[in-house]
C-alpha cells in the first residue's frame, strides 16, 4: 500500500511510524516526472537493506535560476504516483508549490569548495538550493538510508559532504546512472527533446564512449580526452557549457596525465534543453 501524503508534518510521522515499529528507511529525493532511473533508486534503497521506501516528489524553485525552466518543468503527480504504487513504495510526499518553506524563510545550508566548479559555476546559487532542500527533507524524515543518482555526480558528492560535515544521521548512497538502450543518460528533461534533438543528444553518450575507449587504450591526457568528447558534442548540440575532466573524489581538474579516478562531466545545451551527464573512467561501463 503506497501512502501519500502532502505536509511536512505528515511525512515526519509515517518515517518515525516506521523506525518506531522496527523498519529501516529508504530516502528517494526527486522532483518527480518518474523515470525508471528514479525507480531504480527505490530498488537501491531496499537492496540496501530498506525495509520502507519514502520517496519526496517537489520541484524546488531555490534550485533553480531566474532564467532556468522551473516554470516548465514537468509535473505529473499522478502519473507519478501511480509508478510508486507499481514499484511498491511505501510513502510519497508530495507538498505544494508553497509547502516547503515557511513565510519569512531566510536560512540556507552552503557547501563551499566542492561547489565552486562545474555546475556551480554554471548555476549560480543553484547547490545552495540543493543542499538547504535536502537537509530539510533529511531533518523530517530522519535516520535512514537516502539514495542518489550518479547521473547527477556533483549533486551527489555535495550532499555526502554536507551529511558528513553537519553530523547528519543519514547513510548517503549512490548508484550509476540508468541509461536508454542507444546510451541517453534517463532524464525528466529527456521529454523535452524533439525525435530529432533526442537523436542529436547521443552525442554526448558517444562522446563518453570514445573517452573509454582511448582511456582503455592508454590515454592519460586529460586534455586529449576532453577534445575526443568535445568532438563528438560540438556539431551535434547548440552550445557545451563544460568538458570536464576530474579528480572522481575532490572534482578538482586534472592538469594533463590522469593518476587515480578520473570523472567525465558534461553539460550542454540543445536549443533551450540542458543536458548533463558523467562517467568515472576505468569504472563505470562505458555508455
Ligand atoms: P531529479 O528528479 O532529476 O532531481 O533526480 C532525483 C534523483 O534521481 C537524483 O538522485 C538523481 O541523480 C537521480 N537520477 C536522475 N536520473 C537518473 C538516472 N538516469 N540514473 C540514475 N539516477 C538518476
Amino acid at each position: 500500500m503506497t501512502k501519500v501524503v502532502h505536509e511536512k508534518s505528515e511525512l515526519r510521522a509515517a518515517c518515525d511510524a516506521i523506525r518506531a515499529s522496527g523498519g529501516r528507511l529508504g530516502l528517494v529525493p526527486t522532483m518527480g516526472a518518474l523515470h525508471d532511473g528514479h525507480l531504480a533508486l527505490v530498488a537501491d534503497a531496499r537492496r540496501r537493506g530498506a525495509t520502507h521506501v519514502a520517496l519526496t516528489i517537489f520541484v524546488n524553485p531555490l534550485q533553480f535560476g531566474p532564467s532556468e525552466d522551473f516554470d516548465r518543468y514537468p509535473r505529473t503527480l499522478e502519473a507519478d504516483v501511480a509508478r510508486c504504487r507499481d514499484a511498491g513504495v511505501d510513502l510519497v510526499f508530495a507538498p505544494p508549490r508553497d509547502g516547503m518553506y515557511p513565510p519569512g524563510f531566510q536560512s540556507e545550508v552552503q557547501v563551499t569548495k566542492l561547489t565552486t566548479r562545474l555546475e556551480g559555476a554554471f548555476r549560480p546559487g543553484h547547490f545552495t538550493g540543493v543542499t538547504t532542500v535536502v537537509a530539510k527533507l533529511f531533518m523530517l524524515a530522519g535516520p535512514c538510508v537516502a539514495c542518489f543518482g550518479r547521473k547527477d555526480y556533483q549533486q551527489w558528492k555535495v550532499i555526502e559532504r554536507m551529511a558528513r560535515d553537519l553530523d547528519m544521521p543519514i547513510d548517503v548512497a549512490s548508484m550509476p546512472t540508468v541509461r536508454e538502450s542507444d546510451g541517453l543518460a534517463m532524464s525528466s528533461r529527456n521529454r523535452y527533446l524533439s525525435p530529432e534533438e533526442r537523436e542529436r543528444a547521443l552525442g554526448i553518450a558517444r562522446g563518453l564512449r570514445a573517452a573509454h575507449a582511448a582511456y582503455g587504450a592508454g590515454e592519460r591526457d586529460a586534455a586529449k580526452i576532453a577534445e575526443m568528447v568535445r568532438a563528438e558534442i560540438t556539431p551535434r548540440f547548440d552550445s557545451i557549457d563544460y568538458v570536464d575532466v576530474a579528480d572522481a573524489d575532490t572534482l578538482e581538474p586534472f592538469t594533463r596525465p590522469i593518476e587515480g579516478r578520473a570523472v567525465i562531466t558534461v553539460a550542454a545545451k540543445i536549443g533551450k534543453t540542458r543536458l548533463i551527464d558523467n562517467t568515472v573512467l576505468g569504472e563505470d561501463t562505458s555508455p
